[in-house]
């Protein structure tokens, strides 16, 4: 479709696709990426150019030669400005730096103390501007210094609009948070679900077009990658598996319904079955070390803790059956806090998949994420953000 645009936006835009090129086939020579995009060839040298003159871009040395003078070699100036990934959980807050590659720099983790009541917004404003700010101290001395923070968030959200629609575990309704943590820190801020994040950094790091990421902790939720896009839904809030119900006559959920998948396969659910197998001097829940002590005791073999995580790895079975018979997704990646407790609760896990999922649907493969996966996705939504236009589009505008 053809486009009408003026010359300075179609200069931004190109400039957007050169330095994408860069940013996804480094190294690579002016020649390679004119030809890449279909550009002229002076366009493409005078934007290269540009980029390198906003420290964006930067020379590496010549390379081999093919038949003439031999190329200027180009890379991502990695260190020219740094990203922050937050992921908010309910008993916890997780930060890290990255540079522009992806790598990251620090990270650290820390316990989150919010009421769910009606100062739980403010609460958690001044939370994620204290983290941010202490994340944004970290970062080396560089030409464009934090170019934005992406925020992960245990619930509703719409990443186009910033708004939260409801954070079921926190009571936060209807919030523009996007708005809030722009007004005190005039930084670009992004935000998303948690588990869309953990999906878009596994699309990324495994170059996979058809995947679920399953986020386990207090609450459950599933990001889908269908055909390489992330799938979003009319609002914007699809995934919310967590609340489809296993259990018609089941528990009720702080979302209002009764039975929800997150009530049987949670942390919250593992305190249940602890407290209903009779366990003595159970840790305190919730608290961002309940899991980690959980686990530990069932690591040293206490029979009531293997038991437990053996029920939610059943529960977290019979719901992700549904999600893989719903989306046949080929590949599924369990994350969350409920991931470090992977050799307690995967042999149940894929025991139901095993029975539960219909015919092909058995082939899924089940894999466990790193523990900084979601947080790495969240920093993702600032890069993309500078990678946004995509050349196929430009395509088009360039025909006009
Ligand atoms: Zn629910």
């Amino acid at each position: 479709m053809a486009t009408s645009i003026d010359g300075s936006m179609m200069r931004r835009l190109n400039k957007t696709a050169v330095f994408r090129t860069i940013y996804e086939g480094s190294p690579i020579s002016r020649a390679e990426i004119a030809s890449s995009l279909g550009m002229n060839k002076a366009t493409a040298s005078s934007l290269v150019d540009e980029l390198i003159a906003e420290h964006f871009v930067m020379e590496l040395g010549y390379g081999e030669s093919r038949g003439g003078r031999k190329p200027m070699m180009l890379d991502l100036n990695k260190t020219s400005g740094y990203s922050i990934g937050i992921d908010v959980q309910i008993t916890h807050i997780t930060a890290a730096l990255y540079d522009l590659s992806g790598t990251i720099l620090h990270l650290h983790r820390d316990a989150l103390y919010v009421r769910p009541d009606a100062s739980a917004k403010e609460m958690l404003v001044q939370q994620l501007e204290s983290v941010i700010r202490r994340t944004m101290a970290l970062a080396p001395p560089s030409a464009h210094g934090i170019i934005g923070v992406g925020i992960a968030f245990p619930g509703m959200v719409n990443s186009s609009t910033g708004q939260i629609h409801y954070l079921p575990n926190l009571e936060v309704h209807d919030w523009s948070v996007h708005r809030d943590l722009v007004a005190r820190l005039q930084i670009p801020i992004f935000v998303d679900n948690d588990a869309n994040c953990g999906a878009l950094a596994e699309r990324q790091q495994r170059g996979l077009k058809q995947l679920a990421f399953i986020n386990a902790g207090i609450g459950i939720g599933v990001g889908i990658i269908a055909n390489g896009e992330l799938y979003r839904g009319q609002d914007g809030i699809s995934g919310e598996f967590g609340h489809t119900t296993i259990a018609a006559m089941g528990l009720r959920c702080s979302c209002g319904s009764y039975g929800c998948w997150e009530q049987y396969a949670s942390e919250r659910a593992l305190l249940r079955y602890l407290e209903e197998g009779g366990t003595c001097h159970i840790p305190p829940f919730p608290s961002a070390n309940f899991l980690e002590e959980c686990v530990l005791r069932a690591d040293a073999g206490d029979p009531h803790y293997i038991r437990a995580f053996q029920t939610v790895g059943q529960h977290i079975g019979y719901g992700l059956s549904n999600v893989i018979n719903g989306l046949n997704p080929g590949y599924v990646i369990v994350g969350g806090n409920l991931a470090s407790a992977a050799r307690h609760i995967m042999n149940e896990v894929e025991n139901v998949v095993s029975y539960r999922a219909v015919s092909v649907n058995r082939n899924v493969q089940i894999v466990i994420a790193d523990p900084s996966t979601v947080v790495s996705g969240a920093a993702s939504l600032v890069i993309s953000s500078m990678l946004l236009v995509d050349v196929d589009s430009l395509a088009d505008i360039r025909s006009v």
